[in-house]
């Protein structure tokens, strides 16, 4: 996998033959529901949050301090 990822081949896996994606969120897809039970239990309990790679004006980012 790691040679065809650094080669000028599109990735597809050799299993179902689907794309292979770096394992983040882009624009516009859902984020994991685990996003949503992890901030009721994480966000009370958090003294200090630093939130990297985003301008925090993306939703539900640019509204976590208000929850
Ligand atoms: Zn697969």
């Amino acid at each position: 996998m790691k040679e065809k990822i650094f080669s000028e081949e599109i990735p597809k896996c050799e299993k179902c033959n689907s794309l292979v994606k770096p394992d983040i969120v882009f624009f516009g897809e859902s984020l994991p529901a685990r996003f949503s039970s992890s901030l009721r239990s994480d966000f009370p309990r958090c003294d200090l949050l630093i939130i990297m790679g985003t301008s925090l004006s993306v939703q539900p980012f640019a509204s976590l301090v208000m929850k």
